[in-house]
């Protein structure tokens, strides 16, 4: 019998996996995730500002899995893991494995509120909450088009959260504000983008002449920034601060962290304070032999030991190196240790502008942007080619 990989989440990490063990005939894997898409994140600070549509910000799964003769797709929500009984939980019934590769990566943390705030709040980490993001504020602007009398007169947007996301978002959003006030002489200037950071500056722990560049660029797209600011509670339409201060809101974006999938709570393993999965030097978990965890539900660290931040080319180098390790293993090999590097930080600051930290030199302006522009396409275009030849298989067997 063929040996069984499952791989647990279709994004970043799930799919460089999938590529790999992809090649080896000899094993059967089964790709399960709760959408039939990848979903871009990377890219979603676009969509939210109505830069692109959402078809650019996806790659089908079926497609995808379709290149590959071994690899069974499986549109499903994990309900949970017996790491036991190697058993998948799924709606329908189970799936067991023989190896399993978790890459669930991690949900927006929302603050502890009401849950009708949730009427008029979203996160960004997924497809559905970056379209409500995006529709809201499109509506929002209709009002004023149509009618500034329609319009309040002040609309508040809070971005809780001034992390890589958070500064995207909030970026994004105030220049595609700023382009209609401009073009469209919309009652726009009453728009204000709130982005509360709870350290002493943006960006917390990145390179001071990035924050510098960043926040340089917030103020001159008049994004208002509140730094050392802690939300203490969130109140019907108002956030409260924890010196006292409070700021009304309209609507509320989570950016300010992430907690693991849901469906990891009840799964027994050794975890860090943020619920991600502790693994050893080649990825496994420190629990379970059998299993390797990669992505954002992994507490990955660098070869030095040094933590490292979540992110898609994380996410992307760790799914390389479990699914090597995993035919490593099959050829009685010894494993690899895992040296997993920050190649670089681009951060998209509204319009066609970002800011670049290779570690070894900072740039921003227009060039860095063309740069973070072709990092994204190098990593789409091939993805979208592979589906694209998937589909035509899917189609022409369906014939
Ligand atoms: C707005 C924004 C901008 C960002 N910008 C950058 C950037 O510029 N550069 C960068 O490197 N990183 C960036 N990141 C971070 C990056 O997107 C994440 O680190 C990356 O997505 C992690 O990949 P992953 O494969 O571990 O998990 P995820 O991308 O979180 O994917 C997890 C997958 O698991 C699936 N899943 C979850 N639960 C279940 C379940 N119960 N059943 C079935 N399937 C399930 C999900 O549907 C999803 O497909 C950004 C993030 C955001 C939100």
């Amino acid at each position: 019998m063929r040996h069984h990989v499952v791989i647990l989440g279709g994004s970043y990490g799930g799919i460089a996996a999938m590529r790999h063990l992809g090649k080896y005939p000899e094993l059967k894997i089964t790709l399960i995730d709760q959408h039939p898409y990848h979903f871009l994140q990377t890219e979603g600070y676009e969509l939210i500002s109505s830069n692109t549509s959402f078809d650019e910000t996806i790659v089908s799964l079926p497609a995808l899995c379709a290149n590959y003769g071994n690899v069974t797709f499986k549109h499903r929500t994990v309900k949970s893991i017996n790491p036991q009984k190697k058993v998948i939980l799924l709606p329908d019934g189970i799936c067991t494995y023989d190896t399993l590769i978790i890459a669930l990566g991690s949900v927006t943390k929302r603050f502890d509120c009401d849950t009708t705030v949730y009427h008029y709040s979203s996160g960004a980490k997924s497809l559905r909450g970056a379209l409500r993001l995006n529709q809201f504020f499109q509506d929002e602007l209709y009002k004023r088009l149509e009618s500034a009398k329609q319009a309040k007169e002040n609309f508040n947007i809070i971005i809780g959260g001034a992390g890589l996301s958070g500064v995207e978002i909030a970026a994004g959003m105030q220049y595609f504000f700023n382009r209609y006030y401009k073009s469209n002489t919309l009652s726009c200037a009453a728009l204000h983008i709130h982005l509360i950071a709870s350290r002493e500056t943006i960006l917390n722990g990145m390179h001071p002449h990035i924050i510098k560049i960043a926040s340089n660029r917030l103020e001159k797209l008049r994004v208002k920034v509140h730094t050392q600011s802690r939300i203490a509670s969130i109140d019907n339409h108002e956030v409260i601060l924890t010196d006292g201060s409070t700021i009304p809101f309209d609507f509320m974006i989570f950016a300010g962290g992430t907690m693991t999938a849901p469906c990891l709570e009840t799964f027994n393993a050794e975890k860090n304070e943020k619920g991600q999965i502790i693994v050893d030097d080649f990825l496994k978990s420190n629990t379970y032999a059998d299993i390797y965890v990669i992505g954002d539900a992994a507490a990955l660290s660098s070869k030095k030991g040094k933590a490292l931040p979540p992110t898609a080319q994380t996410a992307i180098q760790s799914g390389e190196i479990a699914a090597k390790n995993i035919i490593r293993s099959l050829h009685d090999k010894t494993l690899k240790k895992a040296n997993i590097r920050m190649k670089g930080i681009a951060i998209a600051l509204g319009g066609k502008y970002a800011a670049i930290d290779l570690g070894f030199i900072h740039f921003h302006g227009y060039s860095a942007y063309l740069v973070k522009k072709v990092t994204e396409r190098l990593y789409k275009w091939p993805l979208w080619w592979l589906a694209s030849k998937g589909y035509t298989k899917i189609n022409s067997c369906e014939i």
